[in-house]
């Protein structure tokens, strides 16, 4: 749309910029524009809760667009959890809306006087009171912006008591259900005073070449449709990941101690799809619609996996009623709810080695699988009230405030709580310990490794089957480092993850066709790479300039524990494979053996 809105809310003023088409070059738009602007504008003496972070609204070029699946915005912020790069990025009708109102970009600093949420109609803002929305949840500061401004298809970004309250890991939410997780940016919205904000526009989203544009989106769809994961995802969801991981000994539990849960089938797929209420939904222009959305008397919501391995097995809670209900809970509260399980997990581990007690608690029982003082703690945690204060401050600070040890129990990387699977693969380490986020599945996930069904793909990306082998390091350092900048590409254009490495049905050919035919900037896949790998960079330099090095470069100690059941029972990555990974990764990225960029690879990239 060639347009960013920039709002200090210090002095309650907005302004309106044309987007440098160089910079849009270079970094695409979405998260790759957004960790640019952070890069230039927010140094390390800036406090992360402070008037001086920037909080910034990201679309990309395929947003509003019949592109597939291309419904992603991403916020971005030095991270309160981490204090290094933070962001979050969620699918929903509001990236969409971002694009019809004029704008690519929102950028907000400083901090309202009283709470304030924004109003943005078709290239106007207005600033205004939200006294009588602070501290009511989500669900309800949707429902009742949309009253108030008398129009139900306006698009909201808001956040809960969580945010209100500088909980590291509120998130922000948007659709009622939609999350912007990760990293804290709910708290850094709630330290600018800053509810919400609501956006409807009428503009068109214009593409440079219609006719090819038309063709390269039906490629895509024709090729989403065809990979053979689809239906799984279509069907299932990525609840289907209960039993796979399960089986193979991945399915994290019990703080990450184990990989296999004895009531899995409690909480899978088949389970739920079986005895609950629900109906499946597509982001914004998605053909896959892997949204599984329950309704329950006790509340409704979205169901993932990262929701039940975090709230279910992570806790050893096999009660699928309890998690649905606890899913609602926390996003109607602003709560990222894989950081969430995280940290109850720890402190439950806390409790069970009496690092803190009954009383500590206020005389909450936090064993393994209560999930009735599961739901008390998540509400001590949004307020902060009692030993919420200490676990609001996610699992790395928790730990310190607890001592006595139980820093050896949070699983974290460079402050991040940890996500997903503890397979033994070599390469998911190392995307682990290299995230530029922290302990991040999602900036290297890569679906290759173990999956026979992906030799080919491996074969053609990287010319050989050996990447395949999860308990080989061989090839991992190119594996990830690939996987990392077409990951900062796909999140730049702001589309779907899922088409591109789990589906494997989008390469950077078919993203480059869309791209280019969108903006008629004519470019190939691997100038696309080039971009991606700019971004890394960039995020990269960000967390240097924070402190960030080699020795913060591992992933959480618990993914160095042998299996302890399934498939790979017995094998895990050794602290000696990592850093022989490192070394030839650092390399291939052409930073020193530190893990710092050299200046003669920021000057290649044109990173200044
Ligand atoms: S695949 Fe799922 S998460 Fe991705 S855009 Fe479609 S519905 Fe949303």
């Amino acid at each position: 749309m060639g347009q960013v809105l920039r709002l200090d809310l210090s002095r309650n003023k907005a302004t309106v910029h044309e987007l440098s088409k160089v910079l849009a070059r270079n970094f695409i738009g979405g998260r790759g524009l957004n960790s640019k602007v952070l890069y230039d504008e927010v140094g390390p003496d800036v406090d992360p809760l402070g008037p001086d972070n920037l909080l910034i609204f990201g679309v990309g070029p395929l947003n509003g667009t019949i592109s597939p699946s291309s419904s992603k915005w991403t916020v971005t912020a030095k991270s309160p959890l981490t204090g290094i790069t933070g962001d979050g990025c969620s699918g929903s009708g509001f990236g969409a809306e971002m694009k019809y109102a004029g704008f690519d970009q929102v950028i907000i600093k400083g901090k309202a006087k009283h709470p304030v949420y924004l109003w943005i109609e078709e290239g106007n803002v207005e600033i205004r009171d939200a006294s009588h929305i602070w501290g009511k949840d989500t669900l309800k500061t949707e429902e009742a912006i949309k009253r108030d401004l008398g129009d139900q298809k306006i698009q909201v970004a808001c956040i809960g008591p969580a945010g209100e309250n500088l909980v590291r890991i509120a998130c922000v939410m948007s659709n009622f259900y939609r999350t912007a997780a990760r990293t804290g940016m709910g708290a850094v919205m709630g330290s600018k005073s800053l509810k919400a904000i609501a956006i409807r526009g009428g503009k068109d989203v214009k593409v440079a070449d219609p006719e090819a544009f038309e063709e390269a989106v039906l490629d895509a769809k024709s090729k989403i449709r065809a990979d053979w994961m689809y239906d799984i995802y279509a069907t299932r969801g990525t609840p289907a990941l209960v039993d796979w991981l399960n089986a193979q000994g991945g399915l994290s539990t019990k703080n990450y101690e184990f990989g296999t849960f004895d009531e899995a089938s409690e909480i899978n797929a088949e389970t739920f799809l079986k005895k609950h209420e629900h109906t499946t939904i597509a982001c914004f222009g998605c053909p896959i619609h892997c949204t599984h959305y329950f309704m329950e008397e006790y509340g409704q919501g979205k169901l993932e996996f990262a929701h039940l391995f975090a709230l279910g097995a992570l806790c050893l809670n096999g009660n699928l009623s309890s998690i649905l209900e606890n899913i609602s809970l926390a996003s109607d509260l602003g709560l990222d709810i894989i950081s969430l399980g995280s940290t109850i997990a720890f402190a439950m581990e806390c409790y069970e080695k009496e690092l803190i007690t009954k009383k500590d608690l206020d005389g909450i029982a936090l064993e393994w699988g209560n999930h009735d003082a599961m739901k008390e703690i998540i509400k001590l945690i949004a307020s902060r009230k009692g030993f919420g204060d200490v676990l609001a401050e996610g699992v790395r600070k928790a730990s310190q405030r607890i001592g006595k040890g139980a820093e050896e129990f949070a699983q974290h990387t460079k402050g991040l709580e940890s996500c997903c699977q503890n397979l033994p693969k070599k390469g998911w380490l190392l995307a682990y310990a290299t995230a530029t986020r922290g302990s991040d599945h999602l900036r290297g996930m890569e679906n290759i490794e173990g999956i026979e069904g992906r030799k080919d793909k491996a074969i053609e990306i990287f010319g050989t089957p050996s990447v395949l082998d999860l308990l080989s390091i061989e090839g991992k350092p190119m594996l990830i480092k690939w996987h990392q900048d077409f990951l900062a590409v796909i999140d730049s254009l702001e589309t779907c993850k899922f088409n591109c490495d789990v589906l494997y049905a989008l390469g950077p050919e078919e993203l480059a066709n869309l791209y280019s035919t969108a903006t008629g900037w004519k470019i190939d896949g691997k100038e696309l790479l080039k971009i991606g790998e700019r971004i890394y960079n960039v995020e990269r330099m960000f967390n240097v300039r924070e402190g960030i090095s080699r020795k913060d470069d591992v992933p959480p100690s618990r993914m160095f524990n042998p299996l302890t059941s399934g498939r790979y029972k017995g094998t895990q990555a050794t602290p000696e494979e990592l850093q022989k990974m490192l070394d030839e990764y650092y390399e291939l990225r052409g930073w020193n053996k530190n893990g710092i960029p050299t200046k003669q690879k920021l000057k290649e990239l044109n990173i200044t």
